[in-house]
């Protein structure tokens, strides 16, 4: 049986190490966070001493951390010096570009096939184990990843070379931030103009300004389909982790000299939003900042 070591089991590393237990790998877990650690090892996981003891000896190496700083660090000194030859190595966490293509090249450079491996779904599709993923490796190590991530999710999509999993992750997501305000926006200028709108929505949503955020994630409360807005904006995704990918996306923009001047305005309301009221609320909540600007 495989042993996959497991590195970050925060909000998503917690439910992901879990469906790895369940779906019968041995997995060697480990996190800074003494709590985090002991749900991990409620739901089957072996809790390491540390990360360079839960890298030796495994088949795979999973990190699912905050940011690319950590990942740096975390390869440099626990999993490069310590994976046994010919570990794979998984890193899910969403980060730069550069820091993904850095550690990958580390990786092939020590004889390891590496993925970047980035994720969408929030922490009920990390539990439930319905992720999608996107991969950025080459043909043969996305082969060999595209079992484990299944076990972990809904979709595996094969982006393309090392750090294309991020690049298609932070694309999306710079898509999605700015589809969000003008959704939102366009919402609030419906209510001013006195559309009803559900009218609104049940229009829009069969005509070109469709889109995911409008009738997936509809940002009104009792317009749509549930979501974070019929719950006070709680839960769902929050707004720090989307101000978080939209700069990750303007820093690849400006590495590329692509403009991106949407990106940029999403990014700045993201901003304000999250120094307002808004770090502990769901993305779609910065509907209630526009309305009062
Ligand atoms: P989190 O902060 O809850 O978890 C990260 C964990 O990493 C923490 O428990 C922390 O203690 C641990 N950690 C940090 N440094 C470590 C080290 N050196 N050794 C061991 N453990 C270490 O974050 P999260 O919400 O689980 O997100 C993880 C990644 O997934 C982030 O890159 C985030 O952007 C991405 N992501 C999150 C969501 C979401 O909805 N939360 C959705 C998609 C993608």
């Amino acid at each position: 049986m495989t042993t996959i070591a497991f590195i970050g089991l925060g909000n998503m590393g917690g439910g992901m190490a879990a469906n790895l237990a369940k779906s019968g790998y041995h997995v060697a877990a480990f996190d800074l966070v003494e709590d985090a650690c002991e749900r991990a090892r409620e739901a089957g996981c072996r809790i390491a001493e540390g990360g360079a003891a839960a890298v030796g000896g495994a088949d795979a190496v999973i990190t699912m951390l905050p940011a690319g700083k950590h990942v740096a660090s975390v390869y440099a000194e626990d999993v490069l010096p310590n994976a046994a030859p010919g570990a794979l190595f998984i890193d899910c966490s969403t980060i730069d570009v550069a820091t993904a293509r850095v550690t990958a090249a580390s990786a092939e450079a020590k004889g390891f096939a590496m993925v970047d491996a980035p994720v969408s779904g929030g922490i009920a599709a990390a539990n439930a184990g319905t992720l999608t993923f996107m991969v950025g490796g080459t043909a043969e190590a996305f082969a060999r990843a595209e079992p484990v991530l299944a076990a972990m999710g809904k979709a595996v999509i094969h982006a393309g070379e090392a750090g294309a999993g991020q690049a298609a992750k932070i694309c999306n997501n710079m898509l999605l931030g700015a589809t969000m305000v003008a959704t939102c926006e366009a919402f609030n200028l419906a209510r001013d103009l006195g559309l009803d709108l559900q009218t609104f929505y049940d229009i829009s949503s069969q005509a070109s300004g469709q889109s995911w955020s409008m009738t997936s994630y509809c940002p009104v409360p009792g317009v749509g389909p549930e979501t974070p807005a019929d719950r006070d904006y709680e839960g769902g995704f929050a707004a720090p982790l989307m101000l978080k990918d939209l700069r990750l996306a303007l820093e690849a923009a400006e590495a590329s000299g692509t403009a991106t001047p949407m990106g940029r305005r999403a990014a700045e309301l993201y901003e304000a939003f999250v120094a307002g009221d808004g770090a502990k609320k769901d993305f779609s909540g910065i509907i209630r900042m526009l309305a009062e600007d």
